[in-house]
């Protein structure tokens, strides 16, 4: 082997990791185009083969022919409750404590009310300001419409959070795995730190669930909401979900009491009565194409087991890592993710100057990842159907792009609304 160059010897070693791979077989449950090394799972995971059989099974037969009726003979009606479980066994939920339904954004207000409602008189939310921006604008609109003087507290390093837990602090809301580097918290840990101070947390789960470990019985968590589409493959804009601590259940109310959260919606009473348990932060009908899409797609978890899964994430960025920091040295490249794998999530972050131009150019050439501003190239590494030689492929144009300098090409300058 010795002879070979070190570009075919190390892909050669990826192809020897995939054969090994135990997780190997459930690539083919997706449809991946050829030609393409898909890092962008995190963003929007693939397309798997049951959520496209799923999707024309209910346009065609539940609606075309069941019509009205697959309210009940399709179990449309039990949708969220059903795809809320199959996510719950993924995090740690107990029974019964998660839902599926509506976007992130909406699921955050919703608890996030119900939150501040459980811990009348004090005013702060503590988040970060690296948090995904759409969490910290659901707060702001919240702030405002309750009228409260609640506000938002931000820390600008996420070792500082823990100082800021004081007595005046309603919530610490989380994003469990930080979007842009890919930085894990620990969940546990800053649970027991918020509810020592009678604090109660909010964790996002948009990057976690499906990628990384996640207990949030364990971890004592009181509330918690996620992504249907990243690593949960739910298509685009699939429903997200949402989770009740049962601590909470009997006393949480959320404010957008819609019939779907009630306790008897074909009761049609005049006044507003909750379910129990988390069913009553359902709001309105569930969107039953994109829900049977989730549904379907979370059935590929029936056989994986999240310590097999994570084994291979962390296998897969640190090849990552090592690839690119030895075969594109010296050419501008930062690593923007903790090192350290206990500390990261399932993607890697390198910085660029020229970050934006260099994402373009590697899809032009079918390296997919994404660009978040201002100059973070970020991969996402999906176990499921991510392989060691992807990894191997995707470091060799990343160089080439950046040796050739190709990202400085006029067509890669124009940002597009979507990066
Ligand atoms: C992707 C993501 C969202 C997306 O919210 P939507 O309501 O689905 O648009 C929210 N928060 C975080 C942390 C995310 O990563």
């Amino acid at each position: 082997m010795d002879h070979l160059e070190p570009r075919s010897r190390s892909r050669d070693e990826a192809l020897a990791r995939d054969a090994a791979d135990p997780l190997r077989h459930l690539r083919e449950r997706f449809e991946l185009p050829d030609g393409v090394v898909y890092l962008d799972g995190n963003s929007l995971g693939a397309l798997p083969r049951a959520a496209k059989d799923r999707v024309a099974a209910t346009v065609s037969r539940e609606w075309g022919r069941g019509l009205i009726g697959s309210w009940n003979e399709a179990g449309w009606v039990d949708l969220p409750a059903r795809v809320g479980a199959k996510i719950g066994r993924l995090v740690g939920a107990e029974d019964g404590s998660l839902v599926a339904t509506d976007s992130t954004s909406v699921n955050l207000f919703k608890v996030l009310a119900a939150a501040l409602a459980l811990a009348p008189g004090r005013r702060g939310v503590v988040s970060e300001a690296s948090n995904f921006p759409t969490d910290l604008y659901m707060v702001e609109g919240l702030a405002a419409l309750a009228g409260q003087g609640h506000e938002l507290r931000l820390a600008q390093d996420p070792e500082h959070i823990e100082a800021m837990l004081d007595g005046d602090v309603a919530v610490l809301m989380l994003t469990h795995v930080n979007y842009r580097t890919g930085r894990m918290h620990d969940m546990a840990a800053l649970t027991k730190a918020a509810q020592e101070r009678g604090i109660l947390t909010v964790w996002d789960l948009a990057h976690s669930a499906g990628a990384v470990p996640v207990d949030l019985a364990d971890a004592r968590a009181d509330f918690a909401v996620g992504c249907g589409y990243k690593y949960l493959n739910g298509g685009p804009g699939a429903p997200a979900f949402l989770y009740v601590s049962p601590r909470h259940w009997a006393r949480a109310a959320q404010p957008l009491s819609g019939w779907f959260g009630h306790a008897a919606p074909f009761r049609f009473d005049v006044g507003y009565a909750p379910a129990e348990g988390v069913r009553r932060f359902l709001t309105g009908t569930p969107s039953v194409i994109g829900m049977s899409a989730l549904d379907a797609a979370l059935d590929v978890w029936d056989d994986v087991e999240m310590a097999r899964l994570r084994e291979k994430s962390v296998a897969l960025c640190e090849a990552f890592i090592e690839g690119v920091e030895a075969r594109c040295a010296g050419l501008g490249l930062t690593l923007a993710s903790p090192r350290e794998a206990h500390r990261r999530g399932s993607q890697v972050s390198f910085t660029h100057e020229a970050a934006y131009a260099v994402m373009q150019a590697l899809i032009e050439r079918g390296v997919v990842g994404d660009f978040r501003a201002p100059d973070i190239l970020r991969f996402g590494f999906t176990p499921l159907y991510t392989r060691f030689v992807d990894v191997a492929d995707a470091v060799e144009v990343l160089r080439d792009v950046l040796e050739s300098r190709a990202y400085e090409a006029e067509r890669f300058q124009a940002r597009r609304a979507v990066t």
